[in-house]
């Protein structure tokens, strides 16, 4: 993904004006929907720093490591969201992330939450179904 490219999340912006200002952390998410798409671009560009930053503490994994990792990631689609607006501090979000493992294409569906600390989203947890 070079700057003049669309960004990964499924937004019709450039990379350099959507997610790129929340990976460089100069600006941060105001809604947990807009986290989720920035953490969608970041398993894109495989950024493990800002997935863990914006992981819940009591839930993120010590390390994520990509170097056996096959995915490639195709497309994010938000179906529906529940709270996780500006003046929430939890929030739901479901979505389909379309990728291929290898050859094989797979969909993800899942329902993740999200939490606002001091005035911040961070991604708890998800239920895949
Ligand atoms: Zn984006």
């Amino acid at each position: 993904m070079t700057n003049s490219t669309r960004c990964a999340c499924g937004s019709i912006q450039n990379y350099t004006e959507c997610c790129q200002l929340f990976h460089d952390g100069t600006h941060f998410p105001i809604t947990a929907e807009a986290l989720m798409r920035s953490r969608y671009s970041a398993y894109v560009l495989q950024n493990s720093d800002y997935l863990l930053a914006t992981w819940h503490k009591t839930t993120r994994p010590i390390q994520l490591d990509f170097s056996e990792d096959n995915t490639t990631w195709q497309k994010l689609e938000i179906l529906h969201t529940k709270k996780g607006g500006a003046k929430d501090d939890k929030g739901r979000v479901e979505f389909n992330a379309y990728m291929l493992d290898g050859e094989t294409r797979l969909t993800m569906h899942e329902i993740s939450r999200f939490k606002k600390i001091a005035g911040r989203w961070f991604y708890v947890d998800g239920v895949l179904n």
